[in-house]
């Protein structure tokens, strides 16, 4: 508790590059300016939310959540995903990526598995993977 390091977030290398034990790559945050929104966009996908990321989207929108989640949420399972949008032939972009502007627009309250990328574990054992879904690994 208090302000003691928390072991499973990333730390900033004297470099600018973000790393996390166990990963065996690097995220350099500054190829972000430069990139089409690669995490944000492409094939479609899912980008999960719970209930209290919900909340707090629905809060910085200044809407209900129940029209929040008329508007903005798909159910799949028991789960929840942000809706995308089709920009393309097999392009896909979250509801929320400005395409335009190339960036998030609820970036102070985006979900949980957007502020994680690149480290998930499903990339932990597969850095060719995450290599090719992010110009930003190093
Ligand atoms: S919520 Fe923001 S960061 Fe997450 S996928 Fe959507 S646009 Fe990208």
């Amino acid at each position: 508790m208090g302000n003691e390091p928390d072991p499973h977030a990333p730390r900033l290398t004297p470099e600018g590059f973000l790393e996390l034990d166990g990963y065996p790559y690097r995220f350099d945050p500054s190829v972000c300016a430069a990139c089409e929104g690669a995490c944000c966009r492409g094939e479609s996908g899912y980008v999960w939310v719970r209930y209290g990321e919900i909340e707090a989207i629905a809060r910085h929108l200044e809407m209900g959540v129940e029209d929040f989640a008329t508007i903005y949420l798909r159910k799949v399972g028991h789960r929840y995903s942000l809706i995308e949008k089709k920009l393309g032939e097999g392009d896909y972009a979250c509801v929320f990526f400005d395409v335009a502007q190339r960036r998030c627009s609820i970036y102070p309250v985006r979900p949980r598995q957007c502020r994680t990328f690149p480290f998930w574990e499903s990339f932990q054992h597969d850095e060719d993977e995450v290599r090719k879904e992010c110009p930003g690994i190093v």
